[in-house]
């Protein structure tokens, strides 16, 4: 034993401490909710449960307030770069505390620090020989004698047709473009075609450093890097990698410190991530720290947490940047996919998306300690956190979640041990009868430990949704413990015992056991929903502060070394009356944001019809994005025949059908009652999509999906074979 326990911290890497970044996002106007939870909020339960283990942790972000990103938007307000960035960041800042993102810096690089700091960078690597000049051809607005920046020419996309595509990126296909790709191209400046001339700028030599990015990813981090971020990783690798400029000609940015570069800026690709240095620095400034253990220190453990279009600036460009420069690299880059809204992608530019600063004015600000509508976003966005694949939000599934798992659940056990204690137990902690636990108690004990082993190993892997579940799983056990317990029926068993033999001398016996039973369970109920609070509080922090309230004990009880202890409130203490942690969301609540939703849309699609009038738009725009065969082999579509249906209690829209598979027999909820009667449909054949995640529904476990095609007008029709055939054939 000893020996393990010496040896032990010697086989796992430790580190002295932590520096988490998140991506630097663009002040160029509001963000939405997938990019909270592609960078910010991992980050923050990472970071919240990092400090809970008191360990030397720095969590930097701040706004990226270069690049043409903001002066394009400038354009489009009609005013200047540095109002645009005022205003963002302000709002994004704001946004950030609000929905409980406990950075301990937001930072901006127009700050002169970041200035200085950036320009130091890109001396130190050119002084040393570094960088690359070369004279290359560039767009050029000769009527506005500008050179172009990849954004200030549009036109149409190659993949998609859309007609205002970016010289850098089609923001309707997602797609990365070069002008060069683009149909039609025009400058935004003045609408002319623009020209090619010739200018001189620096250039990060990338492809010399292939071989130890390729030694240090596929190698070093085959085993603790994410298989999406290794996988786009090898594609660019395998792709070679090319000299990419560091430097452009535009007005806005960070200027090139070097005299022959009059009017030309670094590349905002190279000054916004030098912009975690300098938070860091001012951090330090800040609070009389030194910053350079953080960037400098192999014992550092560097971590970006990014979305997947990041992947290549953090995982191969930064690192060659922080290794030319003699910083440390990052121990690890787990990127997230996209999240999508009810079913396309989200994109604040065509409205479809929900703003963080909207769901703050919606939900958050309307509600009185709006904490908890903080926290119901956060427990969605974590329960469907695009960790491996794109995720989808849906209003529905938010309301669904919220209502069916954290009120129905988590705060169901909460409310109930706190209502039985302070009936059975005058509102104090009961006595722990050692001699009288079974072995239904004990397994409780038994099951915050193992709770508390599997969230620490999840949240060392970067698995934030599984840590979670593992805690509102605990909260669940604890429901079926008290529901085997039934302490309100021992306690009128007690009392009709105490009827007949009042409690005199020492008692009746039976009566007594009864009495050590009750206080048990809600000893143990009370236990466990101590550790509820430490376990949740990485991620639901308001819930948490909510909890220790309640329970009426400090702040350090939320540190990580009581997780898992069983003495965590005294025999005696008396906790506060019970109140509620959460609130369901209301059908209306969720019918408003999806009817903005379409109100967005149909105004979007009033304008695309305005400005379009002489070509109607193509349908293939209406297409998702194209997936490769593999995808499409992952669904398991088989034909099914429907036995029985009807319509679900209290839910207009739903039926709750049974389909024979063949191989077996299923429940599956469909929203298709307003569009069928149920006895309509019964005997009819149907292709079911069978290996679906489970869902519940209205309470009901729906195991499937049936397809249905939708015409213009919303009506809904069966996809089926053309003629009977057997249940469980596959459709391939
Ligand atoms: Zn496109």
């Amino acid at each position: 034993m000893e020996l393990i326990k010496v040896f032990l911290p010697l086989l796992m890497k430790s580190f002295k401490r932590y520096l988490v970044t998140s991506a630097l996002p663009y002040a160029n106007g509001p963000k939405h909710i997938g990019h909270l939870a592609g960078a910010y909020l991992p980050a923050d339960i990472y970071v919240r449960y990092l400090r809970a283990n008191k360990r030397d942790v720095l969590f930097v972000s701040g706004s990226d307030e270069h690049g043409a990103a903001i002066t394009m938007q400038a354009i489009k307000e009609n005013t200047t770069p540095r109002e645009i960035v005022d205003k963002y960041h302000a709002m994004l800042k704001s946004n950030m505390a609000d929905l409980n993102i406990s950075f301990d810096i937001y930072h901006r690089t127009t700050e002169p620090l970041h200035h200085e700091t950036a320009q130091e960078f890109f001396s130190a690597l050119n002084d040393s020989g570094e960088l690359e000049i070369k004279e290359t051809e560039q767009f050029y607005d000769e009527e506005s004698q500008t050179f172009l920046a990849d954004r200030y020419i549009m036109g149409t996309c190659p993949i998609c047709a859309n007609d205002s595509a970016y010289g850098d990126q089609c923001e309707k296909c997602g797609s990365t473009l070069s002008p060069d790709q683009l149909i039609n191209p025009h400058s935004t400046l003045s609408g002319r075609t623009p020209i090619k001339k010739l200018t001189k700028h620096w250039f990060l030599p990338l492809n010399k450093h292939e071989a130890w990015l390729r030694q240090w990813i596929l190698n070093e981090h085959k085993k603790d890097w994410k298989t999406n971020v290794l996988g786009q990783c090898k594609s660019w690798l395998d792709a070679g990698l090319q000299p990419r400029a560091v430097t452009r000609d535009l007005d806005w940015g960070v200027s090139v410190p070097l005299d022959e570069a009059k009017g030309k800026v670094l590349y905002v690709w190279f000054d916004a991530p030098i912009g975690y240095i300098s938070a860091t620095k001012q951090w330090a400034l800040d609070n009389k720290k030194d910053w350079k253990p953080y960037w400098h220190s192999a014992d550092t453990k560097l971590i970006h947490f990014i979305g997947k279009d990041n992947i290549v600036f953090h995982s191969i460009i930064f690192p060659v940047m922080l290794k030319l420069h003699g910083n440390i690299l990052p121990d690890n880059v787990p990127s997230n996919e996209f999240m999508n809204l009810e079913g396309d992608k989200m994109s604040t530019s065509r409205g479809w998306s929900i703003e963080m600063e909207d769901y703050i004015n919606d939900f958050v600000k309307k509600e009185n300690g709006g904490g908890m509508l903080v926290d119901a976003l956060r427990y969605y966005l974590t329960a469907i956190s695009p960790e491996t694949k794109d995720s989808e939000f849906t209003w529905k599934g938010f309301q669904d979640s919220v209502n069916n798992e954290l009120v129905a659940i988590f705060g169901n056990f909460v409310n109930r041990t706190f209502v039985l204690m302070h009936k059975l137990c005058k509102g104090k902690v009961p006595t722990l009868h050692a001699d009288s636990l079974d072995a239904t108690d004990n397994k409780v004990f038994e099951e915050i430990l193992n709770t508390k082993q599997k969230i620490e190993n999840l949240l060392e892997q970067y698995k934030f949704r599984d840590a979670l579940f593992e805690v509102i799983d605990l909260a669940r056990k604890g429901n079926k413990y008290l529901q085997e317990k039934e302490p309100w029926i021992v306690a009128k068993k007690r009392e009709e015992l105490q009827k007949v033999s009042p409690p005199a001398g020492g008692g009746d016996p039976i009566a007594i056991g009864l009495g050590a039973s009750i206080d048990n369970t809600l000893h143990i109920c009370l236990q466990l929903t101590a550790n509820l609070s430490i376990f949740i509080n990485p991620f639901l922090p308001s819930t948490a502060q909510k909890m220790i309230r309640l329970m009426k004990v400090v702040d350090k009880m939320l540190e990580w070394e009581n997780a898992g202890k069983p003495k965590l409130l005294s025999i005696g203490y008396s906790l506060r009356a019970p109140e509620l942690l959460f609130r369901k969301i209301e059908d209306e609540e969720v019918m408003m944001q999806v009817e903005k939703l379409k109100a967005a849309i149909n105004t979007l699609e009033k304008n695309n019809k305005v400005t379009n009038m002489e070509e109607p738009k193509s349908e293939i725009s209406n297409l998702k994005s194209e997936i490769v065969y593999d995808d499409f082999a992952k669904l398991d579509l088989k034909v099914g025949t429907i036995l029985s249906a009807e319509k679900v209690e209290k839910a207009d829209k739903l039926l709750k059908l049974e389909v024979d598979l063949g191989f077996e027999k299923r429940i599956v909820v469909s929203g298709i009652a307003l569009h069928f009667k149920p006895e309509e449909i019964i005997g009819k054949q149907v292709v079911v999509v069978a290996n679906l995640t489970p869902r519940k529904m209205r309470g009901i476990e729906s195991n499937g999906m049936i397809l249905m095609a939708e015409d213009k007008e919303g009506k809904l029709y069966f996809v089926s074979p053309e003629q009977k055939i057997h249940e469980g054939s596959s459709v391939t």
